[in-house]
C-alpha cells in the first residue's frame, strides 16, 4: 500500500487533527501536478431518466419512492443537449439514469449513443466526436458490449462499499456484491475505461472499511474514481438509521481522495456534486485533494429537481464551475477527451507494448 503503511492510513482516516488533513492535501496536490499536471476536464452530465428498478436503501430514486415524479428525456432532447455541450467545448459527456435493463431501454440507449457519435463526428471532422461515459447500472456482458460497439467508451459503476457485509446492509438481498464486481470486470474485459467509487461516512462504516476500499480500487486496477460523502435522503430507509458510529463524511471524503491520488497517481478522479453539496468549499478542496474531473449538470432545468439521489443536491451553473476552477489556478481542459493516463498505460501493457 505504498506510500503509506496500512496502520498509517487507519490513523489518518481516524484523525481529527486539521494539520494531518493539510499535510495530506499538500502531498496529494504535489503528486497530482507531477503525474497528471494541472488540467481539469469537464464531463457534461445528462441525467436522462430517473426511473429505476432497484431499491438501494440510501437513494432517493429507488423504485419504492412513490412521491417522486418520474421522467425520461426523449432521444431528441438527449442528443440536442449533448450537441450543445459539444459545441461549447465539452468533448466528453456522461449519460446517467436509474438502473435500466429492459431490452427496449437498451435499444433506446444504443440508438442515442450512435446518434451522438455520428452527429458529433460530422460536426467536427478533425475530432473523435464526443467521448461518451455511461452510468446506467448493472447490465449483462452482452448489453455492455452493444453499448461499447455503439460508441460509448467509459463506464461508471460504483461499488458503494467494497465490504460485502456493509454492502448487504445498504442494499436489498436481491442486489449482490458479487454481481457488481463481475460487472466491473466485464466492463474492463470489453475495453471500457472503467470507474467505480464508494460512499463515505455511511452509518457503521469504519476506517478499516475504507482501507479495504482503497485496496479494492488497487486490486481491480480501475481507471477512474467517483467518490462522495454519504448524504441521507428522507425517502430512503437508511436515513432512518441513527448511526452507531460515523466518520465525518466531508473531511473523510477529502482524505480518501487524497489517499487515492497518492496510491494511484495516474487515474481520473471526480470532485463530486455531493462533495460540493455538503460544503461550500467542496469543489476547491476536492481539487486540492487531487480530483481532476468536474461534472457540470446539463439536465434540463425543469427535470433536474427530480434527480435527487440525496437531499439538498447543489446545482451550480457550468459557468460558475468554470470560474471556480480557474480561480483555484487550474487549467481547463476544453476541446479534448481527457482520458485517464492510467487507462492508456494499462492498455499498452495489455497489448505488450509497454
Ligand atoms: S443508487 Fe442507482 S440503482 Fe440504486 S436506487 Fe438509486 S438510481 Fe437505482
Amino acid at each position: 500500500m505504498k506510500p503509506y503503511a496500512e496502520n498509517d492510513i487507519i490513523d489518518i482516516l481516524n484523525s481529527d487533527d486539521l494539520q494531518v488533513l493539510q499535510e495530506l492535501l499538500q502531498s496529494a496536490t504535489k503528486c497530482r501536478l507531477e503525474n497528471i499536471g494541472d488540467k481539469v476536464y469537464l464531463r457534461g452530465l445528462i441525467e436522462f431518466s430517473n426511473y429505476c428498478d432497484r431499491n438501494c436503501f440510501y437513494c432517493g430514486l429507488r423504485k419504492g419512492n412513490r412521491q417522486l415524479k418520474r421522467y425520461r428525456l426523449s432521444k431528441e432532447e438527449i442528443v440536442q443537449t449533448a450537441m450543445l455541450a459539444f459545441n461549447s467545448g465539452y468533448h466528453s459527456i456522461c449519460l446517467q439514469s436509474g438502473e435500466i435493463d429492459s431490452p427496449l431501454e437498451i435499444d433506446f440507449l444504443v440508438e442515442v449513443v450512435e446518434e451522438i457519435k455520428e452527429l458529433s463526428q460530422k460536426a467536427d471532422k478533425d475530432s473523435k466526436g464526443l467521448g461518451i461515459t455511461l452510468s446506467v447500472g448493472e447490465l449483462s456482458y452482452h448489453q455492455y458490449k452493444r453499448l461499447w460497439e455503439a460508441g460509448a467508451h467509459r463506464y461508471l459503476l460504483r461499488i458503494e462499499t467494497s465490504v460485502p457485509q456493509l454492502f448487504g446492509r445498504i442494499h436489498p438481498p436481491s442486489q449482490k456484491f458479487e454481481t457488481r464486481v463481475e460487472c466491473l470486470r466485464a466492463l474492463k474485459d470489453i475495453g471500457y475505461q472503467t470507474g467505480t467509487g464508494v460512499m463515505i461516512g455511511l452509518p457503521g462504516q469504519t476506517a478499516e472499511h475504507l482501507l479495504q476500499d482503497l485496496k479494492f480500487f488497487q486490486a481491480e486496477d480501475v481507471d477512474m474514481l467517483g467518490m462522495g460523502p454519504y448524504i441521507p435522503h428522507r425517502s430512503a430507509p437508511l436515513s432512518k438509521l441513527s448511526p452507531e458510529q460515523q466518520l465525518d463524511p466531508y473531511t473523510t471524503t477529502l482524505k480518501m481522495l487524497a489517499l487515492c491520488r497518492l496510491l494511484m497517481p495516474d487515474i481520473n478522479m471526480v470532485a463530486s456534486t455531493a462533495l460540493q453539496s455538503i460544503n461550500p468549499q467542496g469543489l476547491r478542496m476536492g481539487l486540492k485533494a487531487g480530483a481532476n474531473i468536474v461534472m457540470p449538470v446539463l439536465t434540463p432545468d425543469d427535470m433536474r429537481g427530480n434527480y435527487y439521489l440525496y437531499e439538498n443536491k447543489l446545482y451550480k451553473k457550468p459557468q460558475e464551475l468554470v470560474e471556480e476552477i480557474n480561480s483555484c489556478g487550474y487549467t481547463l481542459g476544453l476541446w479534448e477527451w481527457g482520458d485517464p493516463l492510467h487507462y492508456k498505460r494499462r492498455i499498452k501493457v495489455k497489448v505488450g507494448d509497454a
